[in-house]
Formats: C-alpha cells, sequence, structure tokens
C-alpha cells in the first residue's frame, strides 16, 4: 500500500496547508491514497485575489515569454510522467499506460499553445477619414476558473490552463474531489517551471468550493467540463456577467453503413465504447447499423469486446479496462444494461458481475434495445454500449439528432456521398469518420446543444481567453 499523497492548496506559488481534509480511495483496492485540503471561503478569495494580483503583470508579458514558460511546463510535466500517471490510475482507475499517454498529451497541448500565443495577431481597419486608423487589439480576458471532472485529471486542466496562459489570463484551478493528486503534482510542475508566483493558484475540494469559485465576483471567465446536472446549476451560480464556456458530455451515436469497412468499424466501437472503462464524454453509447450488416458487425464487436482485459492498472498497465471510478457509475451502468434487458434487449459480451468484484465490470454489449431504452437514450458513462439494426442511415440520423445533447458522433462508410451527406446532417460539434478519435489538439472542439457552448483545443481554445479592443486614433499625415 502507498503512502497517501497529501493534496495542499497552491497560492502565489507556494503550498498552504488547511484545517480540513478529504480522502481519496483507490477504485481498485478501497485503499486511501490521497488526502487532500479543503478549501474554504477564504482560501478561494485568497487563490481568487492571487491570480487577480498575478494578472497585472501576466497579462502584458510578452507572448514569447509565456511560450517559453509553457514549453517549460511541457518539461517539467514530462519529467514527472510517472507520478502523474501513477496518480491517475490510484485516484480514478485508467490502466496506467493510458495515463501515461494522458500525461504525454498534456505536454503536447502545452507546446501547441506556446505556438498558437506567438501568432496572437490583431486587425487595422480603414476609417472614412485618412486621418483616422482603427487598431484592434486582443488582450486577456482577466483572472479565470477551470473546474474540472476525474475522468481527465490532467488533460482537461491542461487545455484550459494552455489557452488562458498562453492569452495572458491567470488561473484558479479547482480539480475534481476524485482526482486532487494529479491536480496537486501539476502545481508543483507549475512552481518547478518558473510562473510567476499567483499565475495559476489551485483550491480542492467538491461542489461547494466550486460554487464558491463559479459565485466569485473578481473572476472573469469560467471553463467548466463536467456533468449536465452540474453545469445547469453552475450556470445559476456564475456570478454577475462572468464568461461561461461548457462542455458536458451527451449521449454519443455511431452510424455504420452496409458500405462499412466492418473490421475498422468493430474495431473502432470497442475502443471508444470501453476506452477509460466508457467514462468519456465522447464515448459511444449506441451504434446504429444498417440491418443487413448487422449481424456481421455484432459478432465482431462481441469477439473483441470479450477479449479485453479487465485489470487493476497499476498492476497491470497494459490492461484495457481498470475499475469505473465510483459506485454511482458500476449502478447506473448495471441499471442500463438491465432497463435493455427488460425491453427485449439481448447481451452478447459481457452483462454478468466480473469475478474480481468491487468497481470492477464486464465491459458488456447488448443488441436489439428498442431506441427508448435507457442505454440508447441516456450518457451511461460506464463501459456498456446498445447496438440496434436501422432500415437506412437516414433513420440512424434521426435517432442520432434526437437526444438533447451534440457533442460527438461517428460514421463508418467507405462511400464519399454518405461521408459528406451524413456529416453534414448529424447535429454535433464533432464528427469522426472511420476514425474514433474526434478530438485533437489543433482543431476545435466543442459541443451543441445541452452538450454545451464554446470550444477547447485549437486556435479556438486560446480565443475564447481573449477580447477584443477597438483603439481608434486619430493622426495627422
Ligand atoms: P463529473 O461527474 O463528470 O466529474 P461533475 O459535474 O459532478 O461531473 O463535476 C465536475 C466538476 O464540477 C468537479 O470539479 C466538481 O467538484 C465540480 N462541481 C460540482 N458541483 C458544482 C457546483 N454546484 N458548482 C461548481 N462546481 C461544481
Amino acid at each position: 500500500m502507498t503512502t497517501p499523497l497529501h493534496c495542499r492548496t497552491f497560492i502565489d506559488n507556494e503550498f498552504r496547508t488547511g484545517t480540513e481534509t478529504f480522502d481519496r480511495r483507490n477504485p481498485a483496492t478501497g485503499d486511501v491514497v490521497a488526502i487532500a485540503d479543503r478549501a474554504d471561503a477564504q482560501t478561494v478569495d485568497a487563490a481568487v485575489s492571487a491570480a487577480r494580483r498575478a494578472f497585472g503583470g501576466w497579462g502584458t508579458t510578452s507572448v514569447f515569454e509565456r511560450g517559453a514558460l509553457l514549453r517549460e511546463l511541457a518539461r517539467t510535466a514530462l519529467d514527472r510522467l510517472e507520478d502523474l500517471a501513477t496518480s491517475m490510475t490510484l485516484e480514478m482507475g485508467k490502466p496506467l499506460g493510458e495515463a501515461r499517454g494522458e500525461v504525454r498529451k498534456f505536454a503536447q497541448a502545452m507546446r501547441f499553445y506556446a505556438e498558437e500565443a506567438e501568432r496572437i495577431g490583431g486587425e487595422t481597419i480603414p476609417n472614412e477619414s485618412t486621418d483616422y486608423l482603427s487598431v484592434v487589439r486582443k488582450e486577456p480576458v482577466g483572472p479565470v476558473a477551470a473546474i474540472t471532472p476525474w475522468n481527465y485529471p490532467v488533460e482537461l486542466v491542461g487545455w484550459k490552463l494552455g489557452g488562458a496562459l498562453g492569452a495572458g489570463c491567470t488561473m484558479v484551478v479547482k480539480p475534481s474531489e476524485y482526482t486532487p493528486g494529479a491536480a496537486h503534482i501539476l502545481a508543483e510542475c507549475i512552481r518547478d517551471a518558473g510562473f510567476p508566483p499567483g499565475v495559476v493558484n489551485v483550491v480542492h475540494g467538491g461542489g461547494e468550493v466550486g460554487a464558491l469559485l463559479a459565485g466569485h465576483p473578481r473572476i472573469a471567465k469560467i471553463a467548466f467540463t463536467g456533468s449536465n446536472a452540474t453545469g445547469q446549476e453552475l450556470f445559476r451560480t456564475v456570478s454577475g456577467v462572468t464568461q461561461l464556456t461548457m462542455e458536458l458530455g451527451g449521449s454519443c451515436p455511431m452510424l455504420v453503413s452496409r458500405h462499412a469497412d466492418l473490421d475498422l468499424a468493430a474495431a473502432g466501437a470497442v475502443r471508444r465504447s470501453f476506452r477509460n472503462a466508457g467514462q468519456i464524454c465522447i464515448a459511444i453509447n449506441r451504434i446504429y447499423v444498417e440491418r443487413e450488416v448487422v449481424g456481421d458487425f455484432t459478432d465482431r464487436v462481441a469477439e473483441l469486446t470479450r477479449a479485453l482485459t479487465v485489470d487493476d492498472g497499476l498492476a497491470n498497465p497494459d490492461a484495457d479496462v481498470g475499475p469505473v471510478t465510483m459506485e454511482e457509475i458500476r449502478d447506473r451502468t448495471a441499471a442500463h444494461v438491465a432497463d435493455a434487458r427488460e425491453r427485449g434487449g439481448r447481451v452478447v459480451a459481457g452483462g454478468e458481475p466480473h469475478p474480481a468484484g468491487g468497481l470492477f465490470l464486464q465491459p458488456t454489449v447488448v443488441v436489439d434495445a428498442p431506441h427508448e431504452a435507457r442505454i440508447m437514450t441516456e450518457e451511461t458513462f460506464g463501459p456498456a454500449v446498445g447496438i440496434t439494426p436501422v432500415d437506412s442511415l437516414d433513420e440512424a440520423v434521426e435517432h442520432a439528432n434526437a437526444v438533447p445533447g451534440g457533442l460527438a458522433a461517428y460514421l463508418f462508410t467507405e462511400d464519399l456521398g454518405e461521408t459528406m451527406g451524413v456529416s453534414a446532417a448529424l447535429d454535433f460539434g464533432n464528427v469522426a469518420v472511420n476514425n474514433v478519435d474526434a478530438g485533437i489538439i489543433n482543431a476545435p472542439y466543442g459541443g451543441r446543444r445541452e452538450s454545451g457552448f464554446g470550444s477547447e483545443h485549437g486556435r479556438a481554445g486560446l480565443e475564447g481567453y481573449l477580447q477584443l479592443k477597438h483603439v481608434r486614433i486619430r493622426h495627422t499625415h
């Protein structure tokens, strides 16, 4: 058993010890792996004040200096790759190999935003009189807050951090109460990279601490990733005219044409349904397959699913699936499978308790659940997926668009006409065709409808932290 990591408040580049703590237990073993200081209102206020003070200097620093520090943060994070990855595996269960990949992607995001910051430009606009010139400057919005979930504890902080710091904003991070360790180690990486005091601050705690931060009048913008229910609550808590971006997940569909490469489609379905135990906002929840290929496709998916290794991801870093992170997910996954069965769905892989018990679940595939079944309409956020035949791709699009969220959709077809037509008809912020990796760092990533608003990744992920200023200059020739 490892010694629990003490996760402390990080303000002005210093760690402070609080009075009240909370524990985090390893979902694979039940052992306490982290003890974190819970921030109170005074601590949140101190963190915001530090970010506010630091903004004066940081907001006007040269973009090249900001870029250099972001590159340095990529380096200090890679130096701590094993510590960061181990902390994620211990706190939320993803296999170590996957966790290591997440740290590499964090470093990639820091390098991307270091470069992107150097390209912050502006505009000049002619006036009616040649004695005037309008200059449009892009300036940072101010101190911002990041409120993040536990499923990607390092990357989801990283996207916000890279865009915000690159733009010249300072930040207070409130990581998930399920993964304080990764954020604590990231704070050490920030300190070691040499950022000025107050540029990044970290406060720990649950929703009550998130609400204190969101309601703080001196925060200029909140970048939130989390559940729809919390997003709605946050919307009501946010103080005054604070800006807000929200990535709220959703029930993501996959559409399989009779013209698909079925091996490719089946491999994609299994990867994106069960990676991170299905606990991904862009996980495939429901698969619509043209009737004439549904049998072949399902056989392949069932076989690949049965071959997945479910294990403790620390003992077996190459496991495909670790435990789910919390009981709520285990119970909801079981409820969705039970509901599908009751409505006539057939389980073709998994569906039984895993021999390891606890939070280990068998990845489960259900076919022929009706369209109204919970597995076909709600976000399971666990290792279960539904497959249902459709008579045409038009029908598949109709079902795909019928749920309230619109984050990511997947299409498999070798037909160009279908690729163009279906990708245009899907009302989702991200559409991946013949692949299941909808998010890449240099392209915008965001949801539609109940999946939220605003983009992360890409140039848009930096622009969201900038505001325009029109400077109209009268001059003589
Ligand atoms: P998930 O289950 O995806 O982690 P949550 O929405 O429960 O999603 O949590 C996402 C983040 O929002 C976490 O850091 C959590 O502590 C925080 N949070 C939860 N409730 C609130 C709230 N009312 N106001 C602000 N932040 C909150």
